[in-house]
């Protein structure tokens, strides 16, 4: 049975003049009479083929010259030097077999982004969908190798649910049965139920939010890495974060620096994420806003344009703490020193991008969280069993949720977050 190589392999150790198998897709292909120059995609990189005729039996000839782009293909042959190849080497063909032939491919080189979304069953095969998928997954492997390292136990929290976490205008309803439910927001209520089993814990599901308004940075559906923590006040919180994140970016600098290149993203910057990260107070955060010519209150979340204003100079991500108790949600910890304010913190990425963690300490007094249910007209029947865990034996604890496109859209360097997801849902789109 024939062995074959990956591309990569082949480019990182050549076997020159050796007879080597490759297999994958026509990426690109030109034939001129009794030449077919081929460039072959894998999983791994792409790589010239050159089938020339009278090298391999004339019918492989043949199909070599009528193989069109994304036929999948299996080739033998020998490896040469070539500098005019993509990579600096090319295969010239002693075999050539069509595995799938390819009806003539609707995308070609200028498309319009509705034409790539609706092929983007076909679209996650380019070059950049390939890169970003790889470096959301080495983010994703940096995240639960550095959990791993730090005691967290990783768990499998529902996505029907009853109760909302961070409020009801962006719930998606469905029919459950005979009754209602809701697909999960967020799973933080129930992580915090599991760590007064397992203390520290992390799931990452997919978060769903029926977001109207249409931005580069919301999905109605995203991967979302939720962490929480017992015995953890605000300020370990964000420790966390910080080391997490650090490590995260470490290891895409580390482990996908041909990916960054495809992508054309300058690492640069990316080296200056490094813990510890600047903490600022949301109060001089509007100070600063003020000063730019913003005209914003005290008690106004930030929104896109505030975030930009604020980040565009730093170069490493930047926590924005304390924001108002009337911006965040019923389930933060009141800050004894600033009671205007929550033990809380979203996490901005640099140069404009934004916010890609909100997090905080969570309230333990539940007279405090029944209070806030009131005062908000918050029906308390679906959040029975998220007031018992005040009930016996609450410790403090906090956590936090990362936006897994979020962190791959800065990463990345992208200008929307649908590229940093195979199959973006928004408002407009749930096909394919
Ligand atoms: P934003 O103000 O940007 O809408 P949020 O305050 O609603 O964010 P949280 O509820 O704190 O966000 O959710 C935690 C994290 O999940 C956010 O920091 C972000 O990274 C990510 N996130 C939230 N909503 C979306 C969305 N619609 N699409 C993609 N990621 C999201
Ligand atoms: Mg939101």
């Amino acid at each position: 049975m024939t062995s074959f190589l990956s591309i990569c392999s082949l480019l990182s150790s050549p076997r020159l003049e050796e007879t080597v198998a490759i297999r994958g897709w026509i990426y690109r292909t030109r034939s001129s009479g009794k030449i077919v120059f081929a460039t072959v995609r894998d999983s791994s990189g792409i790589i010239q083929v050159t089938i020339k005729k009278g090298n391999l039996p004339n019918v492989q000839f043949e199909a070599a010259v009528s193989a069109s782009i994304e036929s999948s293909v299996e080739v033998t042959g020998t490896m040469h030097k070539d500098e005019r190849a993509p990579g600096g080497y090319e295969i010239r063909a002693l075999s050539f077999t069509v595995v799938g032939p390819a009806a003539p491919y609707p995308i070609t080189e200028y498309q319009s982004e509705e034409l790539l979304l609706d092929n983007r069953h076909l679209w996650i095969r380019s070059r950049e969908q390939t890169a970003v998928m790889k470096v959301k997954a080495t983010l994703l492997a940096g995240a639960r190798e550095w959990l791993g390292e730090n005691d967290f136990t990783e768990v499998t929290p529902p996505i029907f649910t009853q109760n909302a976490c961070e409020g009801g205008v962006t719930l998606f309803k469905l029919k459950y049965f005979d009754r209602d439910a809701f697909l999960s927001q967020s799973a933080q209520m129930y992580l915090e139920s599991l760590i007064f089993a397992l203390e520290r814990v992390y799931s990452i599901t997919p978060s769903f939010r029926a977001e109207k308004s249409r931005t580069p940075r919301h999905l109605t559906e995203y991967w979302h890495l939720e962490l929480e923590e017992a015995w953890v006040d605000n300020e370990g919180n964000m420790r966390i974060q910080e080391e997490m994140v650090s490590a995260m970016v470490a290891k895409v600098l580390k482990e996908r620096k041909e990916e960054m290149e495809i992508l054309k993203r300058d690492i640069e910057p990316l080296k200056a994420v490094q813990a510890p990260f600047k903490r600022v107070r949301y109060e001089k955060m509007i100070d600063l806003l003020h000063s730019k010519g913003f005209d914003i209150p005290f008690g106004a979340d930030l929104g896109a344009v505030e975030e930009r204003a604020i980040t565009e100079e730093e170069v490493a991500p930047v926590f924005v703490t304390n924001f108002p108790k009337e911006c965040k949600a019923f389930y933060m910890k009141e800050d004894p020193d600033d009671p205007r304010t929550y033990k809380c913190a979203d996490l901005l990425a640099p140069l404009g991008f934004g916010e890609i963690i909100g997090g905080s300490e969570r309230e333990t007094d539940l007279n405090k969280i029944i209070q806030r249910l009131e005062e908000q007209n918050i029906p308390q029947d679906p959040y029975r069993w998220y007031l018992d865990l005040r009930r016996y034996g609450s410790v403090p604890h906090s956590g936090f949720g990362l936006g897994t496109e979020r962190i791959v859209k800065w990463v990345c360097n992208l200008d929307h977050i649908r590229d940093a997801i195979p199959y973006p849902r928004t408002v407009a789109r749930v096909y394919p």
